[in-house]
């Protein structure tokens, strides 16, 4: 494939558009440099470039896209949206009905809030906690990606449990030392962190299964001890459901785990693709929020009746009988194939799935923490993911990020996605 319009673009783009790209992980750094392909239109599995080049998508759009680009459903729901007038500034009965669907797919959120991304959901949940407990402090695991607020950009200091240290720039130290780090399903070292600062934590955030350093489930017992512990200690638990709900089951992980956090954040699928996110929890714990508590949270876009139009038409697509069996049995012929082609090629991978949802790791044994999964060959993901862009297959550009499969997805797309990989692992060797 030749990308020749792409390149084009892309070096416009760095003259007007820091780096070239709105987000980081859009940049092909993480495998190593080279052109973001510019997508020109998206329809179901599939995408179009600005060379006329076709691909089959596994990005997703990180996540949000479960349904596949332009259903029409969602589409349709859009279009009667802009043409009722796109934002307000007041309540709508969209708003009522929306909250409503999120409350009865996921009960605990007794009372909920609209942002406008992950970041903001998350953001918000950790200040309510803090208001709720008189608290400062949060405890966060390795690894786990909470969006770009400064409270969550905070990186591990060395040992298995400190206070942390800004992971980027601009995060003052001071608010880093708010923050504690612990490994993902790793028990002692959170009980170890909360018999250290136990009465100092406000809350502990989690991705209850992991979607940033690929999929990672939690080990028997580690999220009901979070649970136990925490409350023992009058911490609040918060699960960043912003990749997991709807991603797995109608409703969050925490249905399919069976485990109540207090607070939830939410954002990606519950948009349909639109700008948006949400957090909510116990009522007592939201009343901290304006304008009933002393909590203060606000948005002009928050609520707007398009991305909320857009949500309530996902979540009606995923209310289909049968939805995530489907994407089970896709994920599972892929892994299946995968995992065949890598057997008869002698490419060393582990895959981590659960149902449509799946990250293929190089030359690695378990992943089932953050340490693991930095250890996955980088260099040999990188070769990997330029071989299948090469013929039409789109992943995400890092080897810690999913391979999200649609409702759109066909079986058919499943084997010309495993012809890629089986060309891709013999030129890998
Ligand atoms: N939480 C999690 C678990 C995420 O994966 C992300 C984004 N990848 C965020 C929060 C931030 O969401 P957003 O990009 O919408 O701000």
């Amino acid at each position: 494939m030749n990308f020749p319009n792409s390149e084009k673009y892309y070096e416009e783009a760095q003259n007007v558009i820091l780096g070239g790209v709105n987000s980081p992980s859009r940049s092909f750094k993480g495998v190593g440099g080279g052109t973001p392909i510019f997508m020109d239109r998206a329809k179901g599995a599939y995408f179009w470039d600005v060379d006329g080049n076709q691909y089959i998508d596994y990005l997703a759009a990180y996540g949000p896209i479960i349904t596949g680009h332009a259903h029409p459903h969602i589409t349709e729901a859009i279009t009667r949206a802009a043409e009722n007038g796109v934002l307000y500034g007041t309540p709508t009965r969209l708003e009522n009905k929306f909250a409503k669907m999120l409350q009865e797919a996921i009960p605990s959120l007794e009372r909920v809030r609209f942002v406008n991304s992950g970041t903001e959901a998350v953001m918000t949940t950790i200040r309510v906690a803090r208001a709720y407990t008189g608290r400062d402090k949060i405890i966060k695991f390795a690894g786990c990606y909470h969006g770009h607020s400064d409270l969550v950009l905070v990186a591990a200091g060395s040992g298995p449990s400190t206070l942390g240290n800004p992971d980027s720039a601009g995060v003052p130290k001071s608010i880093a030392q708010e923050v504690i780090t612990v490994p993902f399903n790793d028990i002692d070292s959170f009980k170890h962190a909360m018999e250290k600062w136990g009465d100092q934590i406000a809350g502990v955030l989690v991705e209850p299964i992991v979607g940033n350093f690929g999929i990672v489930e939690p080990v028997e017992g580690f999220l009901e001890m979070v649970n136990e512990i925490s409350h023992d200690l009058g911490s609040l638990v918060i699960y960043d459901e912003v990749i997991t709900a709807f991603r797995f089951m109608y409703g969050g992980a925490q249905n399919l785990i069976g485990i109540e956090p207090d607070m939830t954040a939410l954002g990606k699928i519950i948009g349909g693709g639109l700008p948006i996110g949400a957090y909510g929890g116990k009522r007592k714990i939201m009343e901290q929020v304006a304008p009933l508590g002393p909590a203060y949270q606000a948005g002009t876009m928050a609520g707007n009746p398009a991305s909320i139009s857009s949500g309530i038409a996902c979540l009606e697509v995923l209310q289909e009988e049968g939805i995530y069996d489907r994407l089970d049995r896709l994920g599972a012929k892929l892994e299946e194939g995968i995992l065949k082609l890598a057997e008869a090629h002698n490419i060393p991978i582990t895959i981590n799935r659960l149902k449509g949802a799946l990250t293929v790791y190089f030359n690695v044994g378990e992943v089932t923490n953050y340490t693991q999964a930095e250890n996955s060959d980088g260099e040999m993901f990188s070769r990997f993911f330029k071989l299948m862009l090469n013929q039409g297959i789109n992943l995400a550009p890092s080897k810690y990020e999913a391979w999200f499969l649609t409702i759109a997805h066909t079986e058919e797309d499943i084997d010309k996605t495993l012809t890629a990989v089986e060309h891709s692992f013999k030129e890998l060797k």
